[in-house]
């Protein structure tokens, strides 16, 4: 089995200790990774802060940084094929998902290349005995702690505003799902940051990721996960004030409208639910139809569910594994409990004959208090729902502890619009889920946590401002 490494200070490091990466679709070992420990985290955590305060990274002019994002969005577009496929087989997506998160993150590094060299302040009128004026500086050191779902495009989508904005990285990769983001590093290294600017580490959550989000050198933490880790790391965040950005979990909800089109609809669930096995933040988990059209949407979402071709990234199927044993385990112990509760599983909900970690498409009715309309599941499992009027939509589309993101469907740009502006969430889609890109900024109200990634906006979840006055003397 192939053997990965974390990246510290400039060099591939090995540990004593290792982590086995499963391949979900087989539910066989895959490779391994070096499991980095505390010391390790220490040895980051220097190195990041000699590159600080060396300067190597904000004492050259900001078009310096933009080239190396450039020379690393190359980098990163030159193996996409290659590493894709391993994404592909340590987590169970389907290829071409895979390769659309190298792609995405090319396009971060882009994106943000273009905007280092434009992170302008303002200057403040005081009278002519003062002059006054904003500098945006970074953070200093940016620890980035990154999900399993997507981990190439996440860790692109935090590190390209960091690095764009002069901070030096340590980022924590997930146990499950590490190796692709060790090749994206890799391409980046080809870039030609300064040393430090950019570390790796693979570690437990509990061990490394809660080590760096306590240690006294962090200035910043960047967490995309769940709920419940978010919280504790919020805590830890709390002991010294450490500024943070909290991209968690969502139950968003689509509304889909009396004169909604069917055929559009059913195209926008299909991939709201079950791109990437529903294993997304933003995943479209509940529909809310207009009960004059239920039974019609109904009929449609279930026979759309039941063509899916089940089967592992690589063969390029439509519905591929869920991430790991427990989570197969944890998802299907949801769809459990919505029976006891007097839920109906129209589709679905048990795991297919398959040798992988699959959960076949499912598709449950619900009331809006029931768990299952109210929890994040994470998997391929869609609830259904009738409303009877725009107010009740909106109430049960708000009525979770969550607000990521939110879609309406109808034919009027008045009543769509109307809603949009009503709904709690970070993101509205109108007419299409997923609508938008690495462009637009994105983040959550509620438990799905706050600040905001992506955008020209998120290049200020990187920096601080600083305003410096000056009083002028007059005397000659
Ligand atoms: P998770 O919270 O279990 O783990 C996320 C990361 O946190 C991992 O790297 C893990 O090792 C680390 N971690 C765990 N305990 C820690 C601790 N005490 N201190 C520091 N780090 C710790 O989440 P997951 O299961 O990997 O990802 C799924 C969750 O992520 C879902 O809830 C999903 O909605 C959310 N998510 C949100 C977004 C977004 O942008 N809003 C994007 C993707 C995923």
């Amino acid at each position: 089995m192939k053997h990965y490494l974390n990246y510290v200070d400039g060099q591939w490091r090995d540990s004593p200790r290792q982590l086995v990466i499963m391949n979900p679709g087989t539910a066989e070992p895959y490779a391994t990774i070096a499991q980095a420990t505390t010391d390790d985290a220490d040895l980051a955590m220097a190195a990041a802060r000699r590159c600080v305060e060396s300067g190597a990274l904000t004492d050259v002019r900001p078009a310096q940084r933009t080239m190396w994002m450039l020379k690393a969005a190359e980098a990163i577009r030159e193996i996409t094929d290659e590493a894709a496929m391993v994404l592909c087989l340590e987590n169970g997506k389907n290829f071409e998902t895979a390769r659309e998160e190298f792609v995405e993150a090319a396009r971060y590094f882009e994106y943000y290349a273009g905007i280092a060299d434009k992170i302008e302040g303002i200057s403040v009128p005081l009278g002519k005995d003062y002059v006054d004026f904003t500098q945006y500086v970074p953070m200093g050191i940016s620890v980035q702690i990154v999900p399993w779902n997507f981990p190439v495009s996440i860790c692109a989508r935090s590190l390209a505003p960091a690095l764009a904005a002069g901070n030096a990285v340590v980022i924590k990769s997930p146990e499950i799902s590490p190796l692709a983001m060790t090749l994206l590093i890799a391409a980046i290294e080809k870039a030609g940051f300064p040393q430090g600017a950019v570390n790796l580490l693979c570690g437990k959550g509990s061990e490394v990721g809660n080590h760096l989000v306590e240690h006294n050198d962090t200035n910043q933490i960047v967490f995309t996960g769940s709920v419940p880790t978010g919280q504790r790391i919020l805590k830890a965040a709390s002991q010294r004030a450490t500024p943070s950005v909290m991209e968690l979990g969502g139950k968003s909800a689509a509304i889909a409208l009396a004169d909604v089109d069917l055929e559009n609809l059913i195209r926008s669930v299909k991939v709201g639910i079950f791109y990437n096995a529903g294993q997304v933040c933003s995943a479209m988990s509940r529909l809310l139809v207009h009960r004059s059209r239920f039974e019609e949407v109904k009929q449609a979402v279930v026979t759309m569910a039941q063509s899916l071709n089940i089967g592992s990234g690589e063969t390029h199927a439509e519905l591929t594994p869920v991430v790991s044993l427990d989570q197969q385990q944890r998802i299907l112990a949801m769809v459990e409990q919505a029976r006891q509760e007097g839920a109906t599983v129209l589709t679905g909900g048990k795991a297919p004959e398959l040798a992988g970690y699959f959960v076949e498409p499912t598709i449950i009715e619900a009331t809006p208090s029931m768990s299952i309309a109210q929890e994040e599941v994470f998997g391929p499992v869609l609830v259904i729902m009738p409303f009877d009027d725009e107010d009740q939509a909106i109430d049960i589309a708000n009525g979770t502890d969550f607000g990521l993101v939110a879609g309406v469907f109808g034919a009027g740009i008045n009543q769509t619009l109307r809603i949009a502006n009503r709904l709690r969430a970070g993101q509205v889609f109108i007419n299409e889920w997923f609508a938008g890109g690495i462009e637009t900024p994105f983040g959550g109200v509620g438990l799905s946590g706050f600040g905001r990634e992506k955008g020209q906006e998120a290049i200020y979840s990187y920096v601080q401002t600083r305003n410096i006055a000056i009083r002028l003397s007059h005397h000659a």
